[in-house]
């Protein structure tokens, strides 16, 4: 239900230490760039505030400066900061910029070592900057571990304009925690003594970020339905379950969209030959210009297989072996990270050229001519909180071959795609052998396969409608 029917809508500020197009490293800048835009829609009064990082050009967004020099004290300090505004591209939804040069004049978002102290100190200021704009949030909504102490700060505080404000913490990602020492703390006025769940926390010497944002959250959810389950367990929980458990009633899973304008074979200007659900067989002309392109032999009947993302370890690379040679396909890889993986997936281009392509860089046109053209896509990720890539290869009439686990258990299933469970070379190996067979032998069971993908919603409004829940159930707690 939209909140429109509600007569008083709650006031949302969604917080995060990466928006999109302003500031991206990975998937939470996609969320915190299309959600708000498609909660907006849906009749929900929600604004944005990140950092206003030294890569940001004020110019082309149309940044306005709202409020010079607000005096925040932080520690034994007073930090001046300065708020910008604008409205995220082709949206309504305001935007603010919480300017501290001290943290954030670099162009880097996150620097090298440890970031805790800047984002505390952004947390801090953006609740400060809700005493001089023009809009005072009923639920804060935090992501990640830079704002996860958003919520243990509004519990001390004293001043009035952020009592009675609720919070929503999401996590993106359990592995990347945000541990420090808690000296960092005086940053945001806040003590291990202060707070009962710090004290906790800090007898191992470090605060974890995403510890206090789990405990001290009104409700907390995660990106996929599977993955909410999966952290409670001790092989997903990275030590940190038994904290998880005790929010079980409060811990929820919402899938992440994908941006459904910019991925689509319909419109996508990046792709040699554009095709919808009813002209999939002009298809295989892209798979022919990737194959000229990246000097494989070109046949539109040998099935490729595509491959994109970050080479890092919960992405399941060393499944991915010589034995794939075997199979009568081609490979096409593109992705960067640790060297190792590089190496690994660069070893089997050099010794069966005519087989594998490996591109190690990131390219983002490169990148939609992979989805495009592939006939199959590989995700063997050993966690995956939700994934886009699959849901991307899907849009793109690409069948995805996946480990069963997070998001990729919830977004792929037989209609639509091949999937394994033990994380293992013989499983990952005798998948793709059966997707392959099916590629070759029950071309009619193949296509409808392909339909199957191309009809699945992966828009935001089915998330949009999720979290206005969970907003709706905060503003009645
Ligand atoms: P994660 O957020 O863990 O990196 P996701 O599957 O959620 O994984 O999202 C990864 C996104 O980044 C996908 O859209 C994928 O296409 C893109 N991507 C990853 N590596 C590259 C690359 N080297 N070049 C272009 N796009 C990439």
């Amino acid at each position: 239900m939209a909140l429109k029917k509600i007569k008083n809508k709650p006031k949302i500020l969604m917080v995060s230490a990466e928006v999109a197009p302003f500031a991206k490293v990975g998937g939470l800048a996609d969320v915190a760039g299309s959600l708000p835009i498609a909660l907006k829609k849906r009749g929900c009064n929600i604004r944005v505030a990140m950092p206003l990082y030294g890569s940001i050009d004020k110019k082309k967004y149309k940044l306005k400066k709202i409020y010079s020099d607000l005096e925040v004290p932080s520690g034994m300090m007073m930090i001046k900061v300065n708020i910008w505004q604008t409205i995220l591209p082709n949206s309504k939804v305001i935007i603010y910029f919480i300017d501290a040069p001290e943290y954030f004049k670099y162009k880097e978002i996150y620097a090298s070592g440890d970031n805790s102290e800047r984002f505390l100190f952004f947390s801090l200021a953006t609740l400060y900057s809700l005493g001089v704009i023009k809009f005072k949030p009923d639920i804060i909504h935090c992501h990640d571990s830079h704002t996860a102490l958003i919520p243990d700060i509004l519990k001390i505080t004293n001043l009035q304009y952020l009592k009675n404000i609720k919070t929503l913490y999401t996590i993106h990602n359990f592995k990347y925690q945000g541990k420090a020492n808690p000296i960092v703390l005086s940053t945001g006025n806040l003590t291990v003594e202060s707070l009962k769940v710090l004290s906790k926390d800090a007898q191992d010497g470090d605060i974890n970020f995403m510890v206090q944002g789990v405990l001290s959250a009104d409700l907390v959810n995660t990106v996929s339905k599977t993955y909410a389950k999966e952290i409670a367990t001790s092989f997903y929980g990275a030590g940190l379950e038994k904290i998880i458990r005790k929010r079980k009633k409060d811990l929820f899973g919402i899938e992440n969209g994908i941006d459904v304008n910019f991925f689509n074979p319909v419109k996508d200007k990046f792709i040699k030959q554009k095709y919808s659900i009813k002209t999939l067989n002009k298809k295989q002309e892209n798979k022919i210009a990737l194959q000229k392109k990246l000097k494989l032999p070109q046949d539109k009947n040998i099935p490729l297989v595509g491959f994109v993302s970050r080479l890092a370890w919960q992405k399941g690379i060393e499944l991915i072996t010589n034995r794939f040679s075997r199979f009568n396909c081609q490979f096409v890889f593109l992705g960067t990270g640790q060297k190792e993986y590089e190496d690994q997936l660069l070893a089997l281009a050099k010794k069966y050229p005519n087989q594998f392509s490996t591109n190690i860089k990131f390219n983002v046109e490169l990148a939609q001519q992979i989805y495009a053209s592939s006939d199959i896509f590989l995700m063997p990720s050993r966690y995956e909180p939700c994934g886009l890539g699959q849901m991307i290869a899907m849009r793109y009439g690409t069948i995805p071959v996946v480990r069963a686990t997070g998001g990729l258990a919830d977004t792929v299933d037989d209609k639509t795609g091949f999937s394994f469970n033990k994380f293992s070379k013989q499983e990952f190996f005798n998948t793709l052998k059966q997707a392959l067979d099916v590629y070759y032998d029950n071309p009619k069971k193949w296509y409808k396969m392909q339909e199957n993908c191309m009809k699945k919603d992966f828009s935001w409004n089915k998330s949009a409608k999720e979290y206005i829940k969970l907003y709706k159930k905060l503003f009645n707690l």
